[in-house]
């Protein structure tokens, strides 16, 4: 039997929930459901107004449409992340432009965002990887000298805190003008497929649930404005999502434990370096348990994944960096880019069994076939 990178647990009230939707008629969405997780997230990510959508990469075209980014505008982002940011914002016309992460916690390093700051930047796209967030007090404090928009992709650190150098506490997914979240069945919270916008902007607000929308018009409810999607999601989803969301305490717990459990069991590994249980302003979540090959190591990631399926550990390689993509160099964007923190986790790093179902007993089995690698 594999032990599965991740398996989500529904063994709240999410049979209750969808069977309420069913018995009451309400599966669009236009449900009750909707409302409810658009009202527990805007309250988990300390934002004031909640816009589902039917995933997380929707929810990033939304935020960019919203901002009304296009064509011959800038958006940075990070490098190291999933191509859902880079595609939004090539969807939108607007050029992509990648930051360098930080060695240690993996994420968009604040250092890098000034030299690559134009005349015409009009964005920082900022991505929470993995376990640890992004610091954010320079991120924010650069988009503020030079009037640029924060759009913070939160996907992976639903329920995450940041703690200020001011001593404040701040939700994850508080800092963006706009913030997004995907609902994925390896996330925090899940609906199967689903998203989320959340911003504190009320005109902001009413622009992401109107293109989410179709831009119905207002007048007249076929004559159209401007041009939006049909991103909704339906009441059955959000039903799900509502039980979720009360349960993520416990989720996060799991998953914070879990994180203890690989640090136990992998501790003196010295051919891995391990995720960072803390930084100065974070505390680890372990959305994932994510290990990288130290360069003495004669393989690659590749490699040791095929080796760890042989032992029946289900793998996940890291990110493939976006001056990388094959498919966005061809459109000439990233020439001459070069980001080596990045290009090296890509190819030095993976992550372990995960997910909340996930009990010590296995994370030790991994954690054994991780060590047995170097034997
Ligand atoms: C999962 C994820 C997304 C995409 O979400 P989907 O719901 O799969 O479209 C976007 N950004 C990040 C950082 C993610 O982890």
């Amino acid at each position: 039997m594999m032990i599965p990178v991740n398996e989500p647990v529904l063994s709240g009230n999410e049979s209750k929930y969808l069977a309420e939707c069913i018995s009451t008629g309400w599966i669009s969405s236009e449900g009750p459901f909707v409302r409810r997780l658009e009202e527990g997230m805007a309250t988990v990510a300390g934002q004031r107004f909640g816009v589902a959508v039917m995933n997380g990469s929707a929810a990033l075209e939304v935020a960019l449409a919203a901002l009304r980014i296009g064509p011959g505008d800038e958006v940075i982002l990070p490098a190291f992340t999933i191509i859902s940011c880079a595609a939004a914002i090539v969807r939108a016309g607007a050029i992509p432009v990648v930051v360098d992460s930080d060695p240690l916690t993996w994420n968009l390093d604040p250092t890098k965002l000034g030299p690559v700051i134009t005349p015409r930047t009009k964005a920082i796209m900022v991505v929470h990887i993995y376990g640890l967030p992004v610091d954010m007090d320079p991120v924010v404090q650069i988009a503020r000298d030079h009037g640029l928009k924060i759009i913070e992709d939160s996907a992976e650190q639903i329920g995450q805190v940041y703690q200020s150098r001011s001593g404040k506490r701040r939700m994850i997914g508080s800092f963006g003008d706009v913030s997004t979240f995907s609902f994925y069945p390896n996330k925090h919270v899940t609906t199967g497929e689903g998203g989320m916008v959340l911003t504190s902007d009320e005109v902001l607000a009413e622009r992401c649930r109107a293109l989410r929308n179709l831009c119905f018009g207002r007048e007249r409810r076929f004559v159209h404005e401007e041009l939006g999607w049909n991103f909704r999601m339906s009441n059955l989803q959000a039903a799900v999502g509502v039980a979720q969301m009360e349960v993520l305490d416990r989720t996060i717990k799991k998953k914070r434990l879990i994180g203890a459990w690989y640090n136990e069991f992998l501790e003196g590994v010295k051919e891995v370096e391990l995720p960072e249980s803390r930084t100065s302003y974070a505390e680890n979540i372990y959305w994932v348990y994510g290990i990288v090959l130290k360069d003495q190591v004669p393989f690659d990631a590749e490699e040791a994944m095929n080796r760890l399926a042989g032992a029946g550990i289900g793998t996940r390689p890291f990110f493939w960096p976006m001056h990388e993509q094959p498919v966005l160099t061809r459109m000439g964007f990233f020439r001459d880019v070069s980001c080596p923190v990045a290009e090296r986790l890509a190819r030095r790093g993976f992550y372990l069994p995960s997910g909340i179902a996930l009990t010590r007993e296995q994370a030790e089995q991994s954690s054994t076939a991780v060590r047995a690698l170097f034997k």
